[in-house]
């Protein structure tokens, strides 16, 4: 889908403003990606509606089509609609943060209670410690010992005869008392949201009073997710979400849904089981990937923000035209640099890599670096004339930017390369397409 998204867009032509078909066309596109995603259709129409009154009209930025330009503001309301920035687990101001993991059988509990401690204490040299309250399945607090020895972490238990609630208040002891920073604490979960479940989670929310109430769900779930969501949020009363087990083929709607359901920040997003598979949720990352877009989002974004438009435009024409000099290029390859590694740009582009030539034009940054010394080296009307260069003027250039005949001559032919792949790909638009110039 996200190719249909993408297909329709490049349909577009450029105009100045985006009109209502041009809106109409994204919109029903941007629809069925979000229902696709697993987005509950409430969501989804609210959102359609509200994206669809902001985009019309606008002016187009003059780098972007109007398709691109309302996957933009899609993706900037989908963005905020996820909370808009990163969200960070909460502190305690004094004593240790109680942490309370809730959330079904099989969300991922255990497992995410050892991966956020784990982040933590190396990311943010917290030292944490860990309580076994799931006392009705033997094999859960087996399941945290084993983890909490595989990262040699402390993990508190009093076996399964206890009282979680118990379980619960001594482990906080034990946190202050020994002074750690963080008290995560496994709590059972049931396939269902049942009542007694519920019953305990409160009791044990008033006798620690945690500072978070973190809220784990499996994306995999879908539609389901948002059901759960809502009844612990209600009942409990959540501060925060960790969306688990995205490394599989979702495409992450529960994200979008959870949080429009219960307007609780997702914190984190669990990406495998190995241990440190987790990362902190990043709202506009997501954004783009229940798009399906690919990083086709980061390249618009990149691209507005970083190249200036007039001198790309002053710079296709020339490279149509065929004077393109070695100022030129030396300028091309500061924007270049910019937008990030010459690859990172190329992989971002659909279908880019078919192109042919473009190949042989990527370079790293190491290389840039010595391109950038060479052109650097020649004169003025060896930069505005490439056609002067003989051999003297070569062996002066490598001497003075440090390098060897072999580099000046590589770049005197990626220069010619880069010219003729310029003169492939005029001819093949010629007609087409008018106007943008596009990496
Ligand atoms: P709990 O019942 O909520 O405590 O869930 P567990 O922590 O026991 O996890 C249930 C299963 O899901 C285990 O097999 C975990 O390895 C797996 N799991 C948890 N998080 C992730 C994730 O982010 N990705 C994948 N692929 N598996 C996960
Ligand atoms: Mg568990």
């Amino acid at each position: 889908l996200g190719e249909r998204l993408q297909s329709t867009f490049d349909h577009m032509k450029s105009r100045g403003k985006v009109t209502d078909e041009d809106v109409k066309a994204m919109m029903r596109e941007v629809r069925l990606a979000l229902l696709e995603a697993d987005v509950n259709y409430k969501v989804v129409k609210q959102f359609v509606n509200s994206v669809k009154d902001r985009a019309t009209g606008q002016e187009v930025m003059k780098s972007l089509t109007p398709g691109q330009q309302v996957v933009k503001v899609v993706s900037e309301e989908l963005t905020q609609l996820m909370g808009g920035e990163q969200a960070e687990i909460a502190k305690a101001a004094k004593g240790p943060t109680v942490v309370m993991m809730v959330g079904l059988q099989g969300a991922g509990k255990t497992t995410t209670s050892a991966k956020i401690a784990n982040y933590l204490r190396k990311n943010k040299n917290r030292q944490p410690l860990m309580a076994a309250a799931d006392v009705y399945r033997p094999a859960a607090i087996d399941q945290l010992e084993t983890l909490g020895r595989q990262l040699n972490m402390p993990v508190f238990s009093l076996g399964t005869e206890a009282d979680p609630v118990d379980i619960a208040k001594q482990s906080l002891a034990k946190a202050k008392e020994e002074h750690y920073d963080y008290l995560f604490i496994d709590t059972a979960g049931r396939l269902h949201v049942d009542d007694s479940l519920m019953d305990e989670l409160q009791r044990m929310k008033e006798a620690v009073n945690p500072d978070e109430i973190m809220l784990v769900v499996d994306s995999m779930t879908g539609q389901d997710a948002v059901n759960v969501a809502e009844s612990f949020n209600e009942q409990l009363g959540i501060t925060g979400v960790t969306l688990t087990k995205l490394d599989g083929d979702t495409r992450g709607g529960a994200a979008l849904s959870v949080k429009s359901v219960t307007d609780k920040p997702i914190k984190f997003a669990g990406t495998g089981e190995k241990i440190d598979a987790i990362e902190p949720f990043h709202p506009e990352r997501m954004a783009s990937r229940i798009l399906g877009m690919g990083d086709m989002l980061s390249l618009i974004e990149k691209a507005q923000t970083d190249v200036d438009e007039d001198k790309a435009k002053e710079l296709e024409k020339k490279m149509r035209s065929q004077d393109l000099t070695f100022d030129d290029f030396l300028e091309q390859l500061g924007q270049v640099r910019n937008m990030g590694s010459m690859e990172d740009i190329m992989s971002m582009i659909p279908g880019a890599g078919k192109m042919k030539g473009l190949k042989n034009a990527q370079m790293d940054d190491s290389q840039i670096t010595r391109v950038e010394a060479i052109v650097r080296s020649m004169t003025r009307e060896e930069r505005q004339q490439p056609s002067l260069m003989n051999a003297s003027r070569k062996r002066r250039i490598a001497k003075g930017s440090g390098t060897t005949i072999q580099d000046v001559n590589r770049l005197l032919k990626q220069f010619e390369d880069m010219k003729k792949m310029m003169k492939q790909m005029t001819s093949q638009q010629k007609g087409k397409k008018k106007g943008n110039f596009s990496m």
